[in-house]
């Protein structure tokens, strides 16, 4: 690992001042995706500025809703009554992930911000547009059975590794920023990037930027909500497909409808076709999967994924058809 100095901050706005100040700086949360990358070479900030005493608590908004803090803990955001009560998507996400001390310590704005990757990316022996444009991506023609089966490009078929940012990007969540230049918000479905030919960029955030939290807007329907994530093992595993979903069902119609997909694109995958799908139809086994094959018309296989193609599809039919009422 590089050398490298630390601070600590003792608010945002001295914590933006550390970062804009110092090149080669970086925000630090829980260190669970940070840290791991120092140690293989693929990350090497010569300041790190500490961040998990600021934005720390969840809190009710006026108009219904949540905003919780960028430093609030991953297991303290599925613990709380107010995610699991009102949000479940979200809890059941959060909880599918990593493992237990992992999320101990992983932070909201970590967990948001950790790095589109796949296992070349820690390679140094491996080419890696990601790790250092230019070079190639060898998971386009190696071992790509986890690998994006929508929105990829050339350069880069990495999937992004989030459950929780799957969730939040079904619940409609929004990220609050704030930066050298002042503060602002953006939907998460639009901070996430497609790798296209910069997949050495993962988000749109500018320079300096720090999340100070995300909110979920007041969402009636997300009280029936669900996570469900298929992947090799039963803990400790990144998903090979998981779906996010909402379902308001009124006298056997669709009313109106969530879904988010993860481990199948470069960036947690608002299902927008499928969503305009279902909107209206019968709330049927038929119309989930109808909406499900709308989603993935465009989906092109790898070599070793094509399977995942089927299994979106079987994973959007069955969630969507347990929050309506199927027992699956
Ligand atoms: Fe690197 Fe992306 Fe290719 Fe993986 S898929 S080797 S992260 S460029």
């Amino acid at each position: 690992m590089n050398p490298f100095s630390f601070e600590r901050a003792a608010d945002v706005a001295g914590a933006i001042n550390l970062v804009h100040a110092k090149a080669g700086a970086k925000y630090l949360g829980g260190g669970t995706n940070l840290v791991d990358l120092m140690r293989e070479g693929c990350e090497r900030p010569e300041t790190l500025v500490d961040v998990t005493a600021l934005s720390t608590a969840i809190e009710d908004r006026d108009g219904g809703g949540l905003l919780i803090g960028a430093g609030v803990r991953n297991t303290a955001v599925a613990e709380h009554r107010g995610v699991r009560t009102r949000y479940p998507a979200l809890a059941r996400a959060i909880l599918s992930g990593a493992s237990g001390q992992i999320r101990n310590m992983a932070t909201v704005g970590g967990n948001v911000l950790q790095r589109t990757r796949c296992t070349y990316f820690y390679d140094e022996a491996a080419h890696c547009n990601k790790r250092e444009p230019g070079t190639g991506c060898d998971a386009v023609d190696g071992f790509n059975r986890i690998h994006a089966i929508l929105g990829a490009s050339p350069s880069c078929v990495a999937t992004h590794p989030s459950d929780m940012c799957v969730a939040l990007v079904a619940l409609d969540a929004v990220v609050h920023l704030e930066g050298p230049n002042g503060a602002r918000t953006l939907p998460l479905t639009d901070l996430h990037r497609l790798p296209g030919d910069r997949p050495e960029i993962d988000t749109e955030l500018r320079p300096g930027e720090l999340i100070t939290g995300v909110e979920l807007p007041e969402l009636p329907l997300a009280q029936r909500s669900t996570y469900r994530k298929v992947r090799d093992r039963a803990s400790y595993a990144f998903a090979l497909v998981s779906v996010a979903a909402a379902l308001e069902v009124e006298n056997g119609t669709v009313k109106d409808v969530r879904l988010a997909l993860g481990g199948v694109a470069h960036k947690p995958w608002r299902a927008a076709k499928a969503e305009a799908a279902l909107k209206g139809q019968p709330a049927t086994e038929a119309s989930f999967r109808a909406a499900a094959e709308a989603e993935l018309t465009d989906a092109k296989p790898l070599r070793d994924n094509g399977f995942k193609i089927e299994l979106a599809k079987r994973a959007i039919a069955a969630t969507l058809g347990e929050l309506a009422g199927d027992k699956r």
